[in-house]
């Protein structure tokens, strides 16, 4: 199974904004980072050309927060109660 067909397995409770907040005027290199880090490669450039995230389909791994750091991303919490990725165990 390919990592996006996995992905898609994954069920979310979408919150009505996102958790994750990218800073401002952010370099072409920060942004690369986080394109890099993200596992579900959210982090990408609308159609525009401005970067964004695609918060809907966050893991809360926390990648981002602990490479990028808070110069990079205005906000990282995790999504309201009940809402984000619901976890499967076993
Ligand atoms: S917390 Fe993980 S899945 Fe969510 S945006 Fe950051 S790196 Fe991607």
């Amino acid at each position: 199974m390919s990592v996006n067909e996995s992905l898609a397995r994954n069920s979310y409770a979408a919150a009505g904004q996102s958790h994750i907040v990218l800073a401002e005027n952010i370099s072409e290199a920060q942004f690369a980072l986080l394109e890099k880090v993200c596992p579900a490669g959210l982090f990408q450039r609308n159609a525009a050309g401005v970067a964004m995230i695609n918060y809907r389909g966050c893991l809360e791994c926390g990648c981002c927060r602990v490479i990028a750091g808070s110069s990079t991303l205005k906000q990282w919490r995790y999504p309201a109660s009940g809402c984000g990725i619901a976890l499967r165990f076993g």
